[in-house]
């Protein structure tokens, strides 16, 4: 899913938390003698230097990272990585010209849950409304329009693929819903049925076409709202059960392997689109396929949907077009590219996508994990 090299930051940190995989505390201990904030940082994988050395069995790294003051959270250390970047947020004054512009749209996103309901013994003037959230799209430069950000670390995406796999959770969530729908409405200008030209209605949630006799103004049509466009993304079981198949596109980084995947096309059930899918890309026929679990993704505007599919046969032709290799991977394999082991076959897709969830999903399917 991501689409650039490694940067020279995340190889030194990619660096790092393989000698901690290997036990190699010589090569620990100089590396966070030139970069103490590498103690905390996690990979591709989402496990820190603490971790791995500790999965692996190596206590004098684990002890040495301990005596240096590592984090023993996993969650601090996310809180960490996100001080590199965070959403702007805009108070209403500090965009409020922006809004009268006609290029600008703007979309509802929520309002902020009350994490502490108000107590009896407080009035009801004394509780503040809690923050009602929108999304902004601007033809403002970036630059300018940073600077009335009030907030630190404040960035735009520049790869938003990559970027958004920095973000938390949450933040993550408001981006996928925020440019999904903002890329819908830079699309769509104009109405699909007639052309004319519409306009955004109910918070951004609508376009309706301004041609008063356009057949889209009657009944519920699918060309009024932002789309959703189903993505199939799968991880083939051999029939044997013990090994997996995993492909690479060229514009993968360097030695990574990640699930198949393609769009649903229009008359398919999932389990088709699956089995076509495969078989287009790696020549691989595939029986039986369980849904597992999904993921928005907006690029612009993909649900991921994750399944398991067992394999009916295992030669493997694939289409160039689409993949550059597939291979069979065996679990054991597998298990040491997710834990760092000393000769890890792959580089695992990042932590945050469905990819890395489903082949961490088989994995655990069987073992102890
Ligand atoms: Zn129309």
């Amino acid at each position: 899913m991501t689409s650039l090299q490694l940067s020279a930051k995340e190889e030194m940190v990619e660096k790092f938390l393989d000698a901690a995989a290997r036990g190699d505390v010589s090569q620990v201990s100089t590396l966070l003698s030139h970069a103490p904030s590498l103690i905390n940082k996690t990979g591709f994988s989402g496990w820190t230097a603490l971790m791995l050395a500790a999965r692996n069995g190596h206590h004098h790294v684990a002890e040495k990272l301990l005596s240096l003051g590592t984090i023993t959270s996993h969650l601090s250390s996310l809180h960490l990585q996100q001080e590199d970047f965070t959403l702007c947020r805009f108070r209403y004054e500090d965009v409020k010209d922006l809004l009268q512009k006609p290029s600008t749209v703007m979309i509802f996103l929520g309002i902020e849950k009350v994490k502490n309901p108000p107590s009896s013994s407080q009035t009801v003037e004394s509780v503040s409304e809690p923050p009602v959230w929108f999304a902004v799209n601007t033809d403002e430069d970036a630059a300018v329009l940073l600077k009335r950000c009030r907030e630190k670390n404040c960035l735009f995406p520049r790869s938003p693929n990559r970027d958004l796999l920095k973000l938390s959770e949450e933040e993550a969530g408001i981006v996928a819903q925020a440019r999904s729908v903002l890329a819908w409405h830079s699309r769509y200008s104009f109405c699909p049925t007639c052309g004319s030209s519409t306009r955004p209605e109910e918070g951004g949630y609508k376009r309706s076409c301004l041609n008063s006799e356009c057949r889209s103004l009657q009944g519920v049509h699918n060309t009024c709202y932002p789309r959703v466009d189903p993505v199939v993304i799968m991880l083939v079981i051999h029939p044997d059960g013990n090994q997996c198949l995993l492909g690479r596109k060229k514009v993968f980084p360097a030695g990574m392997f990640s699930c198949l995947a393609g769009f649903v096309e229009p008359g398919e059930t999932l389990e088709e689109a699956v089995r076509r899918e495969v078989e287009e890309e790696s020549g691989v026929k595939v029986g039986p396929v369980c849904y597992v679990s999904c993921q928005p993704w907006p690029m612009p505007s993909n649900l991921m949907i994750g399944c398991l599919a067992v394999a009916m046969s295992t030669d493997i032709k694939v289409d160039e077009n689409e993949i550059e290799e597939a291979r069979w991977f065996p679990r054991q394999q597998v298990i040491d590219s997710l834990f760092r082991g000393a000769r890890p076959a792959f580089v695992f897709p990042p932590r945050q996508t469905i990819a890395h969830q489903l082949i961490r999903h088989w994995i655990c399917m069987n073992s102890n994990l």
